[in-house]
């Protein structure tokens, strides 16, 4: 029954409940395909089959017996492996954290584990979630299932590809400057960044602390806010997750959509922007505009400096976060030291890759006694112009819609050895993140290529049910769920 891997998670949910199908069979259709492509995709970076089976079964028992189940029972779901998952290695796509099994769960994971999902395994990323096209994951990189020649996005590029190939229900990814809605923009699905502490970050590897997110990536805006219901609100153990009720972000999808009033930036449309691009972003805003919305053209004037703000503050915060690998606590330990400097050296020499390296050097620098006042303290400064300029615009709108990327999915190797050129693919996405609000990404069509691309939709601070109410229908209107990746036909 390989038609079970097609279904979103909420047909899952019902198919399951019905007895339609068990947990183990759902488990059993997503594993044998990951035997089956993920030789080739690369959207997993470790697979725990058998505990996944176990996982199902228990929760087969459980129906059995009549236990309330929760509401994502027997829902298979890949977990980024910069997230901590119980006693599955978190290499967070790094040589450093190779031998890293943690102990214990991140909060997002233990709620969905609580919620009775179950985990085949850890989705591939790049290294420490530094990168655009997964490229930079120590092991091998994602493809994407809709070209494999190209790049799945990053630094969820394993989550995305897992998602969109049918390797997994739905999944969690982390966005610190867009790496759940760039990947879900190439790879045609749906990604939700949520406000910032909206979800506990305990138990994620920390790349850049103040802009970190966890965010679900799944097929449909549906999913997405089913995903959300499980994994927002208070943690005591991350004093900045959010106290903020946590609504049922399902419970309104349906309702028609209020006259919105939703504002285009003139300055999205960028030299870099690509022209197919551009006609399927204002295809999409007429579409909102015949479902009620008013469109209204805005401007975020300080939106051009927000690439180099982003880069800045992201360095500088991972320069600091990434002190901690040194050979002595976590992971690789390099042999045949001459004291312990030479041990830090050597181990963090060899456990590091290229982009790692880039990013501790430049945040290094602009963090040094010196340069702070040049670089750090005026990428803050214009973080925080960044943030009123969002604030002015939702004085007017209600909502702010851009492309989620400049182009579609480049080619595998394109980028890579051009950080400058790698960095410019999140012109769309890092604003979000730089001032702490909600973002979604879905798709929008398709190039002549028939790659996908990706619509973002911003709210004000919590305001995912705007946003999710908003993208559902436009999700509904658009009707391209049906289109699926032509991964099979390529792989098999
Ligand atoms: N692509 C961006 C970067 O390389 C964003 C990464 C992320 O959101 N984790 O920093």
């Amino acid at each position: 029954m390989s038609e079970l891997t097609r279904l979103p998670i909420h047909q899952l949910q019902a198919i399951l409940q019905s007895g339609e199908a068990s947990a183990e069979e759902v488990c059993s259709a997503y594993l044998e395909r990951i035997e089956k492509i993920d030789g080739v995709l690369g959207a997993y970076i470790s697979t725990q089959p058998e505990r996944a089976i176990r996982q199902a079964q228990d929760v087969d028992k459980a129906r059995a017996s009549g236990r309330e189940l929760g509401p994502l029972a027997g829902i298979p779901l890949a977990i980024k492996d910069v997230l901590c998952l119980k006693d599955s290695p978190a290499t967070c796509g790094s040589r450093i954290l190779e031998s890293f099994v943690p102990p214990f769960d991140a909060t997002a994971v233990e709620r969905l584990r609580n919620a009775g999902a179950v985990f085949p395994g850890k989705a591939n990323m790049d290294e420490f979630a530094m990168g655009s096209s997964n490229e930079y994951s120590a092991y091998h990189p994602a493809k994407n299932p809709w070209d494999i020649e190209r790049a799945p996005g990053g630094s969820s590029g394993g989550s995305a590809a897992a998602v969109s190939a049918e390797l997994a229900a739905g999944s969690l990814g982390t966005d610190t400057g867009g790496s759940v809605r760039q990947p879900a923009a190439f790879c045609g699905i749906v990604a939700l960044k949520p406000t910032y502490g909206r979800v506990s970050r305990f138990g994620l590897v920390a790349f850049g602390s103040s802009l970190d997110v966890v965010g679900p990536i799944t097929r449909c805006v549906k999913d997405s806010a089913l995903l959300l219901n499980v994994i927002a609100g208070a943690d005591n153990r991350d004093s900045t997750c959010l106290p903020a009720a946590v609504p049922d972000y399902t419970a309104n999808l349906e309702s028609s959509l209020p006259g919105l009033r939703v504002g285009v930036p003139k300055e999205v449309f960028t030299e870099g922007l690509d022209n197919q691009v551009r006609t399927a972003f204002e295809n999409t805003t007429r579409m909102l505009e015949q479902l009620g919305a008013e469109i209204m053209a805005i401007e975020l004037p300080h939106m051009r400096y927000s690439i180099p703000a982003y880069y800045i503050v992201a360095c500088a915060e991972a320069s600091s976060n990434l002190a901690r690998y040194d050979g002595i606590r976590y992971g690789l330990r390099v042999p045949d030291y001459q004291d312990m400097r030479d041990q830090y050296r050597r181990t963090r020499n060899s456990g590091f890759g290229p982009e790692v390296k880039r990013r501790i050097m430049l945040g290094t620098f602009v963090l040094s006694s010196g340069y702070y006042d040049a670089y750090y303290l005026k990428g803050i400064q214009v973080r925080a112009l960044i943030k009123s300029d969002f604030a002015k615009a939702f004085e007017t709108v209600d909502l702010i819609a851009t492309p989620t990327t400049p182009s579609p999915a480049f080619k595998l190797g394109e980028k890579v050895d051009d950080p400058i050129q790698m960095y410019l693919a999140d012109i769309f996405t890092v604003t979000a993140n730089l001032a702490g609000i909600p973002a979604i990404s879905l798709n929008c069509g398709f190039s002549k290529e028939r790659l996908p691309i990706g619509f973002q939709l911003l709210a004000p601070h919590l305001g995912e049910e705007r946003l999710l109410h908003a993208a559902y229908k436009l999700e509904e209107a658009l009707d391209l769920l049906q289109d699926g990746p032509p991964v099979d036909e390529e792989i098999l």
